[in-house]
């Protein structure tokens, strides 16, 4: 029907890179009967660095056996925006035929088991923020300058961007909702309408991958990391969240409570606020994450939630009723949709089971202050709480865990062995 020639299968891998193969379209229509698409299990041992191998070595006593693609047929997309190309995800599978415990779609899967099985739906959508640069002769230049966000004029200058996101988006059935600049120079944001389960983190990876590719092939450079610029405001991957029944009935909302939240919904908060030191390893995973987390930049520094409050971990949205949900501010635009969504939902979960109450939610007082206990300021001081945490192990398996500490401890040690610009700045001439 869309005349599709080629076939991408992508997923994406423990280090939050979309991977890609791609496959002819009549190859392809072979494989549902029969067999998968080969995937080198060596790129689950590399680091975010482009060419460097970080555990390649210590990795060569099982030989790296080919894994397998398996294709999610549901997730089938072709690009409005490469005619004749589809895209799918898929998932990852073992030359014994198991699923690979390190991948994170495979980690999500398993949660989303835990909330079928207590008759739980999840609904939701992440809010992605991202700059997008001009390639120009003297380098990158913000794609509109000034810091006048959602001002008429500075985006008028841009419209050729949000035309072509709403466009390329909206014929890829991912609907945007709303997009304006915002604070940053050369700063976006994008909405989209909620999503069930899986979809959530399928369609928050499709966004991030066809957002900066609908740009690339128009001359700009999109980027997802957290905090690119020092002085400007860090790009958020805000998770909106609300849990419903079988039959879709929101249950994070109780009509006839004094703030419209159900006992569930509190406890849900009460579970983020438990386990918030490892999560935050798995929620930001890159030493720059921490960078975005500065006070008074609207992004969170303390363990706190409030009502319509931007300064807090968790905002509640004004909205009730079958629109009660929890905004989680803690993500940033460079976070892995599919682990971020399973550790909010697997702490969320023991909330729940514990009936965890959480601390009292803000009001008129400032969350950057010093009497709210401080979020971790960095991948190391997350990971070494991620390291010693028992729940999360148990909850999205020990493997997984083992195995991403790993990976992100050598990235941290990377980090640490790198002599970096600010240092010559500061010690150069004063010693
Ligand atoms: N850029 C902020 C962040 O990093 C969020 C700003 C907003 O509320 O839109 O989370
Ligand atoms: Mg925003
Ligand atoms: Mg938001």
């Amino acid at each position: 029907d869309y005349q599709i020639h080629t076939v991408r299968m992508s997923l994406n891998d423990n280090s939050n890179i979309a991977r890609a193969r791609y496959i002819p379209a009549q190859k392809f229509l072979e494989i549902g009967t029969r067999g998968n698409v080969s995937f080198p299990s060596v790129l689950f041992s590399m680091d975010t660095s482009e060419g460097v191998q970080t555990r390649v070595g210590t990795g060569f006593q099982g030989g790296f056996p080919s894994w397998e693609i398996k294709p999610d047929y549901s997730t089938f997309s072709p690009l409005p925006y490469k005619p004749g190309i589809a895209r799918l995800i898929g998932d990852l599978y073992g030359v014994d035929g198991k699923p690979i415990e390190t991948s994170p779609r495979f980690v999500l899967q398993q949660v989303l088991q835990e909330y079928k099985n207590g008759g739980y739906l999840v609904y939701g959508a992440f809010e992605y923020e991202f700059y997008v640069y001009k390639e120009t002769e003297n380098g990158l230049e913000p794609s509109w300058k000034g810091l006048h966000c959602f001002s008429e004029t500075k985006q008028s200058q841009v419209e050729d961007i949000f035309i072509s996101l709403f466009k390329n988006l909206s014929e890829m059935g991912a609907g945007p909702e709303v997009a304006n600049t915002e604070y940053g120079s050369g700063q976006f944001e994008v909405t989209h309408s909620p999503f069930w389960d899986l979809e959530i983190a399928d369609m928050a990876f499709y966004y991030r991958t066809s957002i900066k590719e609908i740009l690339h092939d128009q001359g700009y450079k999109t980027t997802f990391m957290s905090k690119p610029v020092k002085d400007m405001s860090g790009s958020g991957a805000h998770l909106n969240l609300s849990i419903h029944d079988e039959k879709s009935v929101n249950l994070f909302s109780n009509p006839n409570a004094p703030d419209g939240l159900s006992d569930l919904c509190r406890w849900f908060i009460g579970g983020q606020q438990l386990h918030v030191r490892a999560l935050s390893a798995l929620v930001n995973p890159t030493i720059n994450s921490y960078k975005r987390l500065q006070p008074y930049s609207f992004a969170p520094t303390t363990n706190t939630w409030g009502y319509e409050h931007r300064g807090t971990m968790i905002r509640i949205p004004r909205q009730r009723g079958r629109d009660t949900r929890i905004e989680h501010r803690l993500p940033g635009a460079d976070t892995n949709p599919y682990l971020s969504l399973a550790a909010i939902l697997a702490a969320g979960l023991d909330g729940i089971r514990k009936k965890q109450e959480p601390t009292l939610p803000l009001q008129n007082q400032d969350a950057y202050q010093s009497d709210f206990e401080k979020l971790p300021r960095s991948l190391y001081e997350a990971l070494s709480h991620l390291k010693e945490d028992t729940f999360f192990k148990e909850m999205l398996g020990e493997a997984f865990i083992n195995d991403y500490v790993e990976l992100r401890q050598a990235e941290w040690d990377r980090y640490l062995a790198h002599v970096t610009d600010w240092e010559l700045q500061e010690y150069l001439n004063i010693f």
